[in-house]
Order: C-alpha cells, then structure tokens, then sequence
C-alpha cells in the first residue's frame, strides 16, 4: 500500500462546512430509455446538425482569442426570445442556469447570510448555497406542492433572508406557481428573489411568466435555460432577466470569458432554429397530460404538472419501484417526498416502454 491509498477527502482541509456532504447526483447510467434528468429526448434535426458544425467551423479559426467577454450578441438574442420588452442589458448568461444561480449567490449570499427555498424543490438550491457559503434555510410546501403566500411572507419575516428562491414550474412536482404569490413574496423580502423557470415553455396555456413582474421590482431576477425545452443540455447555456444594476452585480463575480466563444456561438445558432427545437413542447406537454392520466388510472396519486415531468406515488418501498424499472432498462429519478417518484416525459416508445415496466413491477 503506498501512502496515496491511504489518503482520503477526509484527511484533506476541507471547508468545515463542507465536511460530510453528498454532492449533486443523478445517475448516469446508460439504459435504453433514460427518463431521469428531465431532458428533451428529441435531438437536432440533421440539417441543424449540419449548422452547428458549420458555425463551430466558422469560429474555430478565432479559438486562439479570448470570446466576447460579455456575450453581447447572445444577450440580445436572449432578450428577443423572452420578449416583454426586455433588452441585453437586462440579459445575462453563463454555463446553465447553475452557473447563473452561483452567481447571484456569490454577489448577494456569502458568510453570515442566508437564502430561503419552499420543499421539496430543486437540490441544487441548496447544493449552491452552501458552495457559496450561504446559510440555507427550508421553508415549507403545502399538501398540494403549493405555496401559501401568507405563510412563506411569515418565513420571510422570521428569517429575513438574503435570498429567496421560488421554482415555477417547480421541480420535483411540476407545479406552477400564480404572480400573485410571486408577487406578495416579492414585497415582503428584503433581498433578492429568484423565480427559476428553467421549465417555463413546459407550463399550459395561460400561465403567466414572472418575467412580468420584473418592471415594478429590481429586486427580481428570473432564470430560464435551454437544458430542458431547448433541447440543449449539453451546450450548457442557461441566462437571466433583470433590472440592469443586478447584472453590474453579477460581473463582480462571474469568471472573465466564462462563455466560450463555441458556446456563444452554438447557442446563438440555436435559438435562430428556435421554431425547430421548441416544436417538440406541444408533443411532449400531450405525453405529459397522457401520462398523468393513465398514472391516475392506476389508482396512483399524481401531482399536477406544467413541466416535462411527473411526480407519483405513494410507494411504501419507492426503491423497490425504481430498481424493479431499472431492471427492465427504464431509469427514472428516486426524488421527492418520501413515496414518490419522478419521470421525465419522453418519446412515446420510451413512455409506451416505462408504461409496461411499470405494470410489471405493480
Ligand atoms: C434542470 C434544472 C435547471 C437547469 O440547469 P442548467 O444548469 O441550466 O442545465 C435549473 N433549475 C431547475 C429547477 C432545474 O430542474
């Protein structure tokens, strides 16, 4: 045994704070129908394919130059697709809306401040809070995966948070929140809030953005991505909208040249082929109702969902579910309340597939 096997992260000086933590940790295994991580399983045509790799072409001449420091093109292209009248200035990106939300941390949370979230909801809040060194507060949803806007504004007021963060559609259950409970909690905190609709384009017909809140309150910011309806996960590209002087913040903190000159590029090219890549919505939020119903059907409990994904249950054994779809080659998300379980909307066949694994492991 040499000296090096024997050394573990334990023995490293690690922030106390991050002693004994689990980092973020969706499998990725590779099995024929993968429902886990709420991507759209519809790839590029190939004659978007064809422009991709043409536009990757045109900048690999430049790669030896720093890209544009502050993507200004691609926020103008942003700022035309969210529509509402906004600009670049009001726009900012960076590598997934992760990367978004690190930064808006690193600029309003940090030591001796703290950020408040409504569970269950995304881990990655938290995850990044206190990669941020931000204290993470967990507020409460309701039975219904709802949030009472009187209590969360008693939260608001007990804890006074620095950050507060609201997911619309939310994820793990899917459910949207109304402007009016965005709009109480708004006029309650005192710090920032940040309305992440990373599954926004999913939501049905009729339900607002809180992008429309953002004339009347600088205090907001609004994340969006284009890992999810976008078809784009791999690009890593996700952005904001909000008052200008809350991206002065952000340049404190972001890395220069975080965005590659390739990802500005290939994002760019992606939303000129918007109607391409967001055709797929209409089908998958059908799949989506479809399978809520024929979950139902079954007698199972199912949370309403505006986004591409549905949470079910209530299992006594979840795990048991999950392993007995695993084992027919079906991999959804072990997340939620304890019970229940995630799917993420796919191509027919995948769902038709999850739909006959599922039957077998009941
Ligand atoms: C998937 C997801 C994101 C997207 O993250 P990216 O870094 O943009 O890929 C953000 N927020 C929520 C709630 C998500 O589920």
């Amino acid at each position: 045994m040499t000296a090096s096997d024997a050394f573990s992260l334990a023995d490293l000086p690690i922030r106390s704070d991050l002693r004994g933590r689990e980092p973020y940790g969706a499998p990725q295994i590779d099995v024929p129908v993968r429902l886990n991580t709420n991507e759209n399983p519809y790839g590029p045509s190939p004659s978007l394919v064809e422009d991709l790799a043409r536009v990757v072409r045109e900048n690999a001449a430049g790669l030896n130059r720093y890209p544009d420091r502050d993507a200004m093109a691609l926020r103008a292209d942003l700022a035309a697709y969210l529509g509402h009248g906004l600009t670049a200035e009001q726009v900012w990106a960076a590598n997934g809306s992760n990367e978004v939300i690190q930064q808006i941390l690193q600029a309003f949370g940090g030591p001796g401040r703290c950020a408040l979230g409504f569970e269950p909801s995304y881990s990655m809040h938290p995850i990044l809070a206190t990669g941020a060194a931000t204290e993470w507060i967990a507020g409460a949803r309701e039975e219904d995966f709802g949030i009472d806007p009187a209590k969360a504004v008693a939260a608001i007021e007990e804890h006074r948070p620095d950050v507060v963060f609201l997911t619309s559609p939310n994820n793990p259950t899917g459910t949207a929140l109304a402007p009016e409970t965005i709009a109480a909690i708004v006029a309650a905190a005192p710090g920032m809030v940040v309305v992440d609709e990373a599954y926004f384009e999913f939501a049905r017909t009729g339900t607002p953005s809180a992008l429309t809140l953002l004339p009347d309150h600088p205090r907001l910011i609004v994340t969006r991505t284009m890992s999810k309806a976008f078809a784009m996960a791999g690009t890593r590209l996700g952005y904001l909208a909000a008052h200008p002087a809350v991206i002065e913040a952000l340049l404190l903190v972001r890395l220069p040249y975080h965005l590659s000159t390739l990802t500005q590029a290939v994002a760019r090219t992606a939303l000129a082929h918007r109607q391409e890549l967001l055709g797929t919505v209409d089908r998958l939020r059908a799949e989506r109702d479809a399978t809520v119903d024929w979950l139902r059907g079954r007698g199972l409990k199912v949370a309403d969902s505006d986004a591409n994904f549905v949470l079910f249950g209530h299992f006594p054994n979840r795990r048991a579910v999950w392993e007995g779809l695993l084992e027919r080659g079906v991999l959804i998300r072990e997340v939620g309340p304890p019970g229940w379980l995630r799917v993420s909307i796919g191509t027919p066949e995948e769902m038709a597939a999850f739909k006959a694994a599922l039957e077998e492991v009941l």
